[in-house]
């Protein structure tokens, strides 16, 4: 069984009791006290140390402490490091499930786009003959293709988009790109459970670009909740039908909103992050100044910094 040791003071020891007050079980001999949650149990002993095991004891264990400052070399090899309480068993690829995946966020220009879409498991061979897989592996103009089948089929989808004068609003507030995209992945689900009901899915796979444990606590931080049976995964979209179909609604919508913005602006923007992205801001800088660039960029990337290379007018 994985374990993890900490040692901890007692102040802190006192701390974790009030904590899993709720959680508490039967003390074993020497010990201040013992808790059981759902992922792991957790025992404090006199001297301080408290011990965390169970199917994904880091998962609380990092709540208290460091885990690579406590652990000794032979406990850690016992952990991986991408396990946690809330991977998905494999059943639930092809169970009626949600899937939510972000597209924009590596992109200078434009907007940060989310969706979650729920896939049932009646559906999930029709959506491959249409060829639903991981957009990075797709064409945007085939993206575009496969975005509108889907809209045709009816799928029930909920699309959330991030545009860029809030994105820099909520970055000068002290927002991380970690927090916005949890907000958004919450904001998208909690729309398409609504849009679901009273049918529920069998759980909701998120593509993971955080640890679930960072996720709730910026959950927390907004005084909302992670939903039931929600689950983590990288690359979740190669493993997901309903992960890629989000993957590739999201990223149609990227591509259109994208298209809508450089009519605005007046010239092509360029997706990515590359050179050519500050030669362009450069020229919006020069034509119309910083204040512009907020309509369409995420101006806290280094590129705004380069871009004034190229503001030479
Ligand atoms: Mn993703």
């Amino acid at each position: 069984m994985p374990q993890v040791v900490l040692k901890l003071s007692h102040e802190k020891i006192q701390m974790l009791k009030n904590y899993y007050a709720r959680s508490l079980k039967a003390c074993p001999p020497g010990a201040i006290f013992a808790a059981k949650t759902s992922n792991s149990s957790i025992t404090a002993y006199k001297s301080g140390k408290v011990l965390f095991q169970g199917a994904s004891p880091e998962t609380e264990a990092s709540k208290w402490g460091s885990i690579n400052e406590n652990t000794s070399s032979k406990k850690k090899s016992s952990i991986q490091k991408s396990t946690h309480a809330y991977a998905p068993a494999s059943t639930l690829f092809t169970s009626s499930h949600i899937g939510s995946d972000e597209a924009g966020t590596g992109d200078y220009f434009g907007p940060i786009t989310v969706a979650a879409a729920y896939v049932s498991k009646e559906q999930i061979p029709l959506l491959k003959k249409i060829g639903v897989k991981d957009s990075k592996n797709l064409t945007d103009d085939n993206i575009q293709l496969i975005a509108r089948e889907l809209v045709k089929m009816k799928i029930p989808y909920s699309l959330v988009i991030l545009h860029n004068e809030k994105y820099n609003q909520l970055q000068k507030k002290g927002w991380t790109q970690g927090k916005m995209k949890t907000m958004l992945h919450h904001h998208a689900i909690t729309k398409l459970l609504k849009k679901m009901e009273p049918d529920k899915p069998d759980g909701i796979l998120i593509d993971q670009f955080s640890q679930p444990h960072s996720y709730i606590n910026h959950l927390k931080s907004e005084k909302e909740v992670l939903q039931e049976k929600v689950y983590f995964m990288t690359k979740a979209e190669s493993y997901s039908i309903a992960v890629a179909a989000g993957s590739i609604i999201a990223r149609a919508s990227f591509v259109k909103e994208m298209d809508k913005l450089s009519k605005l602006a007046g010239l092509t923007l360029p997706k990515g992050a590359s050179q050519k992205v500050d030669k362009v801001a450069g020229s919006i800088l020069a034509k119309s100044g910083e204040v512009e660039l907020y309509k369409y960029a995420k101006v806290h990337f280094a590129n705004t910094k380069k871009a004034e290379n190229y503001n030479t007018k």
